[in-house]
C-alpha cells in the first residue's frame, strides 16, 4: 500500500462502510500492462473503440511509478500483470517475458509478473522455460483462442505444452487459462471451453491452474464442476461483471477458498478497476467470503 498519508488522505474521503476494506490487502490476479508498441493495429483498435481514457491505459503501461500510484488510490495492493506470446493475433513475441519481468521490478512486492512460452512457437521448451524460471515470472498464460491450440494439446502430440506444464508445476509456477470467448480478430472460440483443462488437472496434479473468466458467458456450468472436482483448479473472476457474477456462479461461497478476484482492465468492456470493486463489495455475500476472494486465496498463490 501507500504512505500513511496517502492512506488517511483516502480515508477522510471514502464512506465509513467501506473502511473495513482498507485493512485488506487486495490482489487483481489479472490486468493487462503489455508492450503497446507490439500491439497489432487491429488489436489495439479493440481496445481503444470500448476506452475514453486510453491514453492513461497507454501511460500506465509505460511507467510502472503512475501504475503504482493508480493502484494506491483505489485501494489495490498488488496486480499481477498478464502477458503472453501471440503472434497471430496480437504482435506479442516472447519478449513480453523480459518486458513485464522489468517493468515489475519497480516493486517486487505488489506487481506480479505473468507471462508465456507459446507452445507451438517454441524451439526450446525446456530452455525458454528455465528462462522464464530465471526472469522470475511468478505465472505463465495459456491462451487458447489467441494462441490457437486447446488447453490439452499435448494428448494430440504438442510435447512443447507437455514440457510447459510439468516445468510450470516443477518451479511452483501457477498457469492461468483463458477459458470463455474473445472478441479479437482473428480469435478462435472452440479453443475457449475449460472442459480440456480437465486434462490437465488430472495429469499435472501439482500444478495450480486458474480458470480465467469462468468460461464465460457460455461455459460457467463446466468451469463450477472443474473447481469443485480438483483442489488445484482455481477461479479468477475477471471478466465477469461483479453485478452478473452470482447469476453465472449462484454458488460461488461454495468455491470462495479457490477463488481470486480479477478485472482484466483494460480489456474491452471492463470498466475501471475501482468501479469493478466496488460492484464486488456490494454484493449479497458475506464478508468472510468477501475477504477470503479479495485477499485470501491470491495470498495463498503468492505469499510474501
Ligand atoms: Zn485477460
Amino acid at each position: 500500500m501507500g504512505s500513511v498519508t496517502e492512506k488517511s488522505q483516502i480515508r477522510a474521503a471514502t464512506p465509513a462502510f467501506e473502511l473495513v476494506f482498507f485493512s485488506m490487502r487486495i490482489t487483481d490476479c489479472h490486468v493487462h500492462i503489455q508492450p503497446v508498441e507490439m500491439f497489432k493495429p487491429a488489436a489495439l483498435e479493440t481496445m481503444r473503440r470500448k476506452r475514453k481514457n486510453f491514453d492513461q491505459v497507454i501511460a500506465f503501461c509505460r511507467s510502472p511509478k503512475l501504475f503504482l500510484e493508480h493502484l494506491d488510490a483505489i485501494g489495490i495492493e498488488r496486480a499481477v500483470l498478464i502477458n503472453y506470446v501471440a503472434p497471430e493475433l496480437m504482435g506479442f513475441t516472447r519478449e513480453v517475458n523480459e518486458f513485464v519481468a522489468e517493468y515489475c521490478k519497480a516493486d517486487v512486492k505488489r506487481l506480479i509478473p505473468c507471462g508465456s512460452v507459446h507452445p507451438r512457437h517454441t524451439a526450446d521448451a525446456h530452455g525458454d522455460m528455465d528462462h522464464i524460471a530465471r526472469l522470475g515470472i511468478k505465472m505463465l498464460k495459456v491462451h487458447p483462442p489467441h494462441q490457437l491450440l486447446y488447453p490439452n494439446d499435448y494428448v494430440n502430440g504438442n510435447t512443447n505444452l507437455e514440457v510447459i506444464y510439468r516445468e510450470a508445476e516443477r518451479h511452483g509456477i501457477p498457469v492461468m487459462v483463458h477459458t470463455g470467448t474473445s472478441i479479437f480478430p482473428g480469435a478462435r472460440n472452440k479453443y475457449g471451453d475449460p472442459i480440456y483443462v480437465d486434462d490437465v488437472a488430472v495429469d499435472f496434479p501439482k500444478l495450480k491452474i486458474l480458470l480465467a473468466h469462468g468460461g464465460r458467458p457460455l461455459w460457467m456450468n463446466t468451469a463450477f464442476f472443474l473447481i469443485r472436482r480438483h483442489r488445484n483448479v482455481y477461479l479468477d473472476i475477471s471478466g465477469i461483471p461483479p453485478k452478473t457474477l452470482l447469476n453465472y456462479f449462484p454458488r460461488l461461497e461454495e468455491i470462495a477458498a479457490q477463488t481470486l478476484f480479477g478485472t482484466d482492465w483494460p480489456g474491452p468492456g471492463v470498466p475501471e478497476i475501482k468501479q469493478n470493486l466496488d460492484d464486488f463489495r456490494a454484493l449479497p455475500l458475506s464478508d468472510e467470503v468477501k475477504r477470503q476472494i479479495l485477499e485470501k486465496t491470491a495470498l495463498t498463490i503468492w505469499p510474501d
